[in-house]
């Protein structure tokens, strides 16, 4: 069967990664979390106090981010190290946000996430997948629901991780994250124009992969 490649870009929260890993292991595709990515660069700054444009820039060719599999789930790694663990924080988040929007930093990544779909059988998700890393992806998805749904489902995440957030903090925190994501100078976060749109605000999970699987099979048939 013709193997694809399938971007899914969106908001913050939105659930792109729990849509996407579930599309992968019904397609028996890869699936590759580029938040991840940038929460990897994000946390190598944290670690060693750069804050400066260069300083990060000059540390590029020391970082390696990868990925492993652990009992089935996929990890992200920073020079080897699995940091999975490390990286779901409010303070993470918000670094990558921030070192995401300087130029070299994203063509570092883009180039790297650019080979993995070199084999096609890829779910990639991200913000800028469907514009810029795969233009030519065969089916481009744009998720997105209500700031108050996302901002109440991270919530609900970090409660779980036993963290004791701020609902009002957390919403504020998905609006910041929108704002500079949709604003930026280098790739916002826009949707491409041959994307399809879903908002998940009122759909179950059952309900998205229904309709997702079927713009995917789709896809694969067209
Ligand atoms: O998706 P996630 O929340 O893990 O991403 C963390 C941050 O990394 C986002 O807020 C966004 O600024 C940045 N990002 C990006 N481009 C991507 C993926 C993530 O700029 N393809």
């Amino acid at each position: 069967m013709k193997k694809i490649i399938v971007a899914i870009d969106g908001y913050s929260s939105c659930g792109k990664s729990t849509i996407a890993k579930a599309l992968a292991r019904h397609a028996g595709y890869t699936y590759v979390d580029t938040g991840a990515m940038y929460r990897a660069i994000g946390l190598y700054t944290l670690r060693h106090n750069l804050t400066a444009e260069a300083a990060i820039i000059a540390a590029l060719p020391d970082i390696q981010v990868g990925f492993v599999q652990v009992d089935g789930a996929q990890h992200v790694t920073l020079n080897g190290e699995d940091i999975e663990s490390q990286i779901r924080t409010l303070e993470v988040g918000n670094c990558a946000s921030r070192i995401s929007q300087i130029k070299e930093v994203r063509a570092f990544l883009v180039a790297q996430q650019q080979k993995m779909g070199d084999d096609k059988g890829i779910v990639m998700d991200g913000r800028d997948i469907g514009t810029v890393v795969f233009p030519k992806a065969e089916l481009k998805l744009f998720l997105t629901a209500a700031p108050e749904v996302r901002a109440q489902r991270r919530f609900d995440e970090l409660v779980e991780k036993g963290e004791k957030p701020d609902y009002d903090a957390v919403l504020a925190d998905v609006n910041d994250r929108d704002y500079r994501d949709t604003h930026r100078a280098e790739s916002p976060l826009r949707q491409a124009e041959d994307a399809i749109v879903v908002d998940n605000s009122h759909m179950t999970r059952e309900e998205q992969m229904e309709v997702i699987y079927k713009l995917f099979d789709k896809a694969v048939n067209s």
